[in-house]
């Protein structure tokens, strides 16, 4: 069985794009990772970046880190998807990966900003599906931020800074899941990405199905 067929039976489908937003600390990369782990027909597009790796990051598989130079080039060749700068640093979304999965049936899931996910929306919107992950409070989001460490302190208030603009976005979005509990927002977003999965138009071979399903025996 295909991994297209794996999802809806016999009939043949296409891939969507599955695009996760937050301010950092919502649990966006959380949520992201156990449905990666829990859904065999969902892959991540890795994004490129020019931002420094962290502790217990792994390259190619976390991000592809690279240079201005490099990410410039890929730029002016239309080799990213989509691309914007956030926090000062450059991220983008290289194309032929998310093309090949979506070719091949595969669910892609995309981790990226409101910038990204507009971006994506011109260029396909109907593959498109955006959920919006929002914190249940600033008290709580500022407390996930600190409790990360992974970043110095200046680095955490300027992320408290930009969350409110972050979370200005919310309403571009297709759905929203305020993450009061991981395992609820988890099942969450995987009860969207299954009711999504059977939306008509996504099933190509609906048609060559059903006309199976009227003929005469
Ligand atoms: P971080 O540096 O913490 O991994 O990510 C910072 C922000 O950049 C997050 O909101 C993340 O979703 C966003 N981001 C990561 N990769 C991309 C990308 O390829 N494109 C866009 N537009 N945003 C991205």
């Amino acid at each position: 069985m295909s991994s297209a067929e794996a999802v809806t039976g016999a009939i043949a489908r296409r891939g969507l794009m599955l695009v996760l937003s937050s301010p950092s600390g919502a649990g966006k990369t959380t949520i992201s990772r156990r449905l990666l782990d829990q859904d065999d027909n969902l892959s991540l597009s890795v994004s490129v970046t020019t931002r420094p790796m962290r502790p217990g990051e792994v390259d190619g598989t976390d991000y592809f880190f690279i240079d201005r130079d490099r990410y410039d080039q890929l730029a002016a060749a239309g080799d990213l998807l989509e691309h914007a700068e956030v926090f000062g640093h450059f991220y983008g979304t290289p194309r032929s990966a998310v093309e090949a999965a979506l070719a091949a049936g595969r669910d892609v899931l995309f981790d990226i900003d409101w910038q990204g996910t507009q971006q994506l929306k011109q260029a396909a919107r109907e593959d498109l599906v955006s959920v919006f992950i929002l914190p249940p409070s600033t008290a709580e989001l500022e407390r996930r931020l600190k409790a990360r460490a992974e970043d110095p302190p200046e680095v955490i208030a300027g992320r408290m800074a930009k969350a409110a603009d972050e979370i200005s976005h919310w309403a571009e979005y297709d759905y929203i899941v305020v993450n009061h509990e991981i395992e609820a927002s988890v099942a969450q977003v995987d009860a969207i990405l299954r009711a999504e999965r059977l939306r008509r138009e996504r099933q190509t071979g609906l048609t060559g199905f059903v006309r199976g399903l009227s003929r005469k025996r």
